[in-house]
Parts: C-alpha cells; sequence; structure tokens
C-alpha cells in the first residue's frame, strides 16, 4: 500500500475554555503532522447543542495562536474539506445515518428516556444490545409498517447501531499496541437523534475522519473505551482500509495524590490548568490561564511537551522545531502523566532568563506603573539586568517557606521597589537596620557623601575607584550602612550600581534622609 498523506486533526468540542490537557493532545497533533509534512485540521465537533457555550471557539484559536500552534485547515483557518463545524454538516450526516439504516447496520428506535429509565431500574446493568433489543420499542420489534408511520405521524426517534455479539474488536493503537475487546460489552450506541436532527458525537467524528482523510488520529485516553465502537463504525461503512491509527496519550495526572488533573488541583495549588484566562458568563467566575500569570509560550510548550513524552536523553529544553524533530509518538508512556507545576516554573525561568532584560520591559512597565512609578526603557532594562538571577522566597498553601528563581516579570516588583522609592521609613526592629546603623555611623555616612559629591561621572567604575581606597584609608566598611540608607533594608544589588542607577542627588538625598530619621 503506498503511503498515505499524514492528515491529523485537533477535534475539540466548544463546551467551554480549553483544559491544559487538550493543549497537549493539540501539540502532540502538530509535532507529529510537522514532523511527517502532514496538515493539521481544526475541527468544531458542536453536535451536543447542550453543551454549547458562547465564546469557546474563539478562545481556542486564541489559544493556539498565542502558543504558537498552527494549523493548516479548518474553522476560521479554511480548507477544501470544509464546513469544518459539524454543526453545518447535518446533511452529510443524514445521508450516512441512512446508508447504515438501508445496509441493516443501524436500526430506529422509540423508546422514551422514561422507558429506558425504567428497564434501567428493572434489570441490573441494563444495556442495549443484541439480547435486549428485541424487548424495546424499535424497528426490530414493530416491524418496517409500523416504524414508517410512526416517524411519519412525528415520533421522535433516535439511530441505533446495531452491534452483533462475539465478534473480537482490536485496536490498532501506537503507543498501547494491540487492545482486544468482545463486542458483547458495547452497546447499541445511539448515531442520531431526531429532536434536534443532529448525530451524535460517535457517527459525525467517524464520518468527518474519514471524509477528511485523516490518517491518525492522536486523542487523549478518555477515548480510548471509544475505540471499539469506531473501529466497528468504520468496518460497518466499509472503510477500514482508510481507518487512520489511533494513538491514546497518557492521562494527566494531579500534582499530588491520585486521579486525574482537575482544575480544582489548580485552584488549590494556585496554578492554572487552562492555556488563556477564562471569564465564564453564567457564574461570573474568573479562571485563570498560563498567558495571564506570564508564562511564556515556549516555556508552556516545552513544559507540556514532556508530559507523556521524553526524548531518551538528558535534554530538557527544547524549542518548537526541536520538538518537531525529537518527538516520537510511539515512544510515548502509557502511564499517566504527573502534572508537575513546578517544574513548569522552573521551565519558565529557563526561557525568562535567556531573554534580553529589554524584553522584560513592557510587562515590568505595566506592572511599574500599576504601582504608580514611570520610568524609562533604559532604566527598567537596567534593573531587570541587575536582579533578575536573584532568588526569592515565596510560601506554599501550608505556609512553608520555598525559595526560587525568578520565573515571572511580576517576581521583580517586591524585590526593587527601592529603585523606584526611597525607603520611607528604616525599621528600628529590622535586624540588617539594627545591626548596621551604630552611633558613629552618621559621621561615616556625612564623610561617604562627601566623597560621593565629588564624583563628576556618576558611573559604576567611578564610584568604586573613589570610594574602594577611601573607605581603606579611613578603616571604614560603608557598605552595609549605606545600603541601609538606599535601599531600608538588607536587599538589594551591589551598592556601587544601585547608587550608580540612583544617580549623584538621589543617592546623597537618600543618605541624608537616612541620618536624620537614625
Ligand atoms: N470532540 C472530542 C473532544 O472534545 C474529540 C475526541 C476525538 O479526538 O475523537 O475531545
Amino acid at each position: 500500500m503506498s503511503e498515505r498523506r499524514v492528515r491529523v486533526r485537533f477535534a475539540p468540542s466548544p463546551t467551554g475554555p480549553l483544559h491544559i490537557g487538550g493543549v497537549r493532545t493539540a501539540l502532540y497533533n502538530y509535532l507529529f503532522a510537522r514532523q511527517r509534512g502532514g496538515d493539521m485540521v481544526f475541527r468544531i465537533e458542536d453536535t451536543d447543542s447542550n453543551r454549547f457555550v458562547p465564546g469557546a471557539e474563539e478562545y481556542i484559536i486564541e489559544s493556539f495562536k498565542w502558543l504558537g500552534i498552527t494549523f493548516d485547515e479548518g474553522v476560521s483557518f479554511g480548507g477544501k474539506y470544509g464546513p469544518y463545524r459539524q454543526s453545518e454538516r447535518r446533511d452529510i450526516y443524514r445521508k450516512y445515518v441512512q446508508q447504515l439504516l438501508d445496509a441493516g447496520k443501524a436500526y430506529i428506535a422509540f423508546d422514551t428516556p422514561e422507558e429506558l429509565d425504567r428497564k434501567r431500574q428493572e434489570v441490573e446493568n441494563f444495556q442495549y444490545d443484541a439480547t435486549t433489543r428485541l424487548t424495546m420499542r424499535n424497528s426490530l420489534t414493530l416491524g418496517e409498517e409500523e416504524t414508517e408511520r410512526l416517524v411519519a405521524q412525528g415520533e421522535q426517534y433516535v439511530v441505533r447501531f446495531r452491534i452483533e455479539p462475539d465478534e473480537k474488536v482490536t485496536v490498532h493503537d501506537m503507543i498501547r499496541g494491540e487492545v482486544v475487546v468482545m463486542s458483547d460489552i458495547l452497546d447499541d450506541k445511539v448515531l442520531y437523534k431526531s429532536a434536534d436532527d443532529l448525530p451524535t458525537y460517535h457517527l459525525a467524528n467517524i464520518v468527518d475522519d474519514h471524509l477528511m482523510e485523516i490518517s491518525h488520529v492522536i486523542r487523549g485516553e478518555e477515548w480510548l473505551p471509544s475505540a471499539p465502537l469506531h473501529v466497528l463504525l468504520y468496518k460497518a461503512f466499509g472503510w477500514e482500509d482508510t481507518m487512520p491509527q489511533f494513538a491514546h496519550l497518557p492521562l494527566l495526572l494531579k500534582p499530588v495524590g491520585n486521579g486525574k488533573l482537575s482544575k480544582r488541583d489548580g485552584d488549590k495549588l494556585g496554578f492554572p490548568v487552562f492555556p488563556l484566562q477564562w471569564h465564564d458568563a453564567q457564574s461570573g467566575q474568573i479562571s485563570s490561564g498560563y498567558r495571564e500569570k506570564g508564562y511564556l509560550p515556549e516555556a508552556v510548550i516545552n513544559f507540556l511537551a514532556l508530559l507523556g513524552w521524553n526524548p531518551g536523553t538528558e535534554q530538557e529544553l527544547f524549542t518548537l522545531n526541536e520538538l518537531v524533530k525529537a518527538f516520537d509518538i510511539e515512544k510515548c508512556s502509557k502511564a499517566g502523566a504527573r502534572f508537575d507545576y513546578i517544574k513548569g516554573i522552573w521551565f519558565n525561568q529557563q526561557y525568562l532568563v535567556r531573554r534580553p532584560a529589554e524584553e522584560w520591559v513592557p510587562e515590568f512597565d505595566k506592572i511599574l506603573r500599576a504601582e504608580g512609578i514611570i520610568s524609562t526603557p533604559e532604566k527598567e532594562a537596567q534593573v531587570v539586568e541587575m536582579m533578575k538571577m536573584k532568588v526569592i522566597e515565596y510560601k506554599d498553601n501550608n505556609n512553608i517557606v520555598h525559595k526560587r528563581n525568578i520565573s515571572f516579570v511580576a517576581d521583580l516588583w517586591p524585590l526593587c521597589r527601592f529603585f523606584f522609592q526611597a525607603p520611607k521609613e528604616y525599621d528600628p526592629q529590622d535586624k540588617f537596620v539594627r545591626k548596621n546603623w551604630k552611633e558613629d555611623t552618621a559621621d561615616m555616612m556625612r564623610g561617604l557623601m562627601e566623597k560621593l559629591s565629588l564624583i563628576d561621572d556618576f558611573t559604576v567604575d567611578n564610584i568604586r575607584t573613589t570610594i574602594e581606597p577611601w573607605a581603606e584609608e579611613q578603616g571604614y566598611r560603608p557598605w552595609n550602612a549605606w545600603r541601609v540608607a538606599l535601599v531600608g533594608t538588607g536587599q538589594g544589588p551591589d551598592m556601587y550600581e544601585l547608587s550608580a542607577f540612583l544617580g549623584k542627588q538621589e543617592t546623597i538625598n537618600r543618605i541624608e534622609s537616612a541620618i536624620a530619621a537614625l
């Protein structure tokens, strides 16, 4: 058989914001398609009108734009296999439902929800299948004429897939190998509902994958239980030769404990589970997003790529293009991948420090403005340069203090107010202040001020070469008290750097204020 063109699709249902697990699925599809020179299709599966959420489709598109995951075809991108929104493909599905009915591979059923409920109460583990279908109200028990009469009369019905028992169904999965189930465990799934004249997910998904010539279906593990049914549908249509190859990706697991990652884990531990912030119009609730939290898209991509796949080497940092080369779908793990969000923060730090200071400035400037500080891009870039390698302390939800490197632009602010604001007070309880401001300090600082005032060109080097010999000569160590005066506590960069940044006048003013106050 000639090699088939690789065509994959990402096919979300617009039921809300895209979960981070869905982003990982899209990413793996993208890597696979790009690696094999194939096409990446964006399809919207909106046949469940009850679960449709306005804005979800736009949200998903914006998320991928931000992340740099691109599509070749689909909703908003166009292409010759469209329309790509399932709600616009009713006529197509109707035809294929009819095809199964005509071939006797599907049948019409009239059972009302109440009747089905009653059955479920009567019969333990009730399943609509080869044995029970003969006790139900459908075209097999009512006969053709009666069925036609009821349909013509406008009675609501569904079309069910007729699954025959005793058949071995094999799913060939690129990650899991052969998954075999007996058809007996499957029920006669609903494929179409007359009530809204729409197919269910299963039918629309199979018909579209076929018509859009999808070669590989790469999706989350939660869809594995549906795969045998999908295989049977391909067979029922006579499409087994072009059935896509499946790959069911490992689940994303909670950072701690058992079970799959949920939004609650994120809320509890303080990390987003959505790529972008989402505003729920109904509840008014706002859920945080990676973008708004200050993550860089390349960090999110790198982090997600390694949740369920690894290159088998020590390499951890990958650009998107490097991932395209290195990714191997068959090396994905079967076992779930723990969502180590701390590692996500680490990735962000790695990418952020590699960015030149000027690229931090727009974000940093926003934060400063919110604090009422107006500065210049040059000054802000200087602060970033001085501070970006610093370590910060933070508390977790149990109030335990941890340390980590600056990993977000927003981490800077608490560490750097003194660059922009003179200390308002010198806390006498502050250990650093107490220890470094003694009785004779004021005199020493007056001497320092005098020396500083003589420097014409107030550069780091000029300050150093003036103050170092002077300190030596006087037998003083002025640095800590100098820091108290400029910062108000024991933080900040080298004194020469800080003074040069503040400028001569501001440096002297701050020393004067400290002498007066202390
Ligand atoms: N519409 C399904 C979803 O929301 C697609 C599943 C599949 O990829 O087959 O994930």
